[in-house]
């Protein structure tokens, strides 16, 4: 697979020079903090899950693949972008959908469509069997393909990550939703020295990614809070939409899985100060990582400019 053939490549995009937003609302006398801005890396292959996808088109290339088929469900941010990227660099998709197939289509999967993914729906029984080893090699078999995992995960999606730890030189802390920790994983391999890593999980998933941390995690501080799950993957609660609502306003705009429930922790957590904080002794700098994702947006009647 050529992605880095004709124009811009997928290293070329992730290489741009991303915008760090100053948040004032959130900042005092003694703490400043800042957003870096994933979501305005591009409209179609978004957030972190552009940089998710690097080392699986990367895989796909060094075995000579030129499909990458991946898993996800109807409103999946991961089968959008790996869509877009198949269309802007040349290699052909394939997304394994969760669920019987539901007509009409989502917006999301509209999108994956129209820029030639082809889609396989899965009922509840195939679509557990995603993360078998026989079962992705007879998929990787019949379609001539990479398999990716769902949410673009796995230590292949951690490479491009290590790309976002330059923007967290000179923080103390860096803050991000979690789903399957791999963006935080990736990210954790290359984080300058004494920046702490806070991951927000948006998932209930019963203290299994805290675990899975507990073993994996890279010799760096960092901090896993589990109670900001709003409910469960996907869930909105009341509170959450008008949080949405409230950075609308300020223009910075906010997706109800992820970066939302992000700010939603920060406002409840981040804002206590540290115990020499507030006395004029410490200054403390935070970057919160808007991961993008803003097409989900549409699942829940919010707009995507
Ligand atoms: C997928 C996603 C995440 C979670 O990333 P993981 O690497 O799975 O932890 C966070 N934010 C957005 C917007 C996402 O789409």
């Amino acid at each position: 697979m050529d992605c880095a053939g004709q124009g811009k490549s997928l290293t070329d995009l992730l290489n741009q020079s991303l915008a760090i937003t100053p948040l004032p609302s959130l900042s005092t006398e003694t703490r400043q903090v800042d957003m870096l801005r994933l979501d305005q890396l591009d409209r179609a292959i978004s957030g972190n899950k552009a940089f998710k996808l690097l080392g699986h088109v990367q895989t796909a290339a060094s075995q000579e693949y030129n499909r990458i088929l991946s898993f996800g469900g109807p409103f999946s941010n991961h089968l959008h972008a790996l869509a877009a990227a198949g269309q802007r660099f040349g290699f052909a998709t394939v997304g394994v959908v969760r669920g019987y197939q539901n007509l009409p289509l989502t917006e999301t999967l509209k999108d994956c469509q129209r820029w030639g993914m082809t889609l396989i729906f899965a009922n509840k029984k195939t679509y557990a069997r995603r993360y078998e080893e026989e079962y992705r090699a007879q998929l990787s078999r019949e379609w001539q393909a990479h398999v990716a995992e769902e949410g673009g995960a796995g230590v292949d999606g951690e490479t491009g990550c290590q790309l976002l730890a330059p923007y967290c030189q000179g923080y103390d802390e860096v803050w991000l939703a979690v789903g399957t920790g791999t963006t935080a994983l990736g990210l954790a391999k290359s984080l300058p020295s004494g920046c702490r890593l806070v991951g927000v999980n948006v998932v209930a998933d019963q203290g299994e990614r805290l675990r899975h941390w507990q073993q994996h995690m890279p010799g760096c501080s960092w901090r896993l809070l589990d109670h900001f799950h709003g409910g469960g993957f996907g869930r909105c609660p009341q509170a959450l939409t008008q949080l949405i609502e409230r950075y609308d306003e300020m223009n910075i705009p906010l997706d109800p899985v992820y970066t939302a429930k992000l700010i939603w922790a920060f406002e409840q957590e981040g804002l206590v100060p540290g115990p020499h904080e507030g006395s004029g002794v410490a200054d403390k700098k935070i970057l919160l990582i808007h991961t993008g994702g803003l097409q989900g947006r549409r699942g829940y009647d919010l707009s995507w400019e």
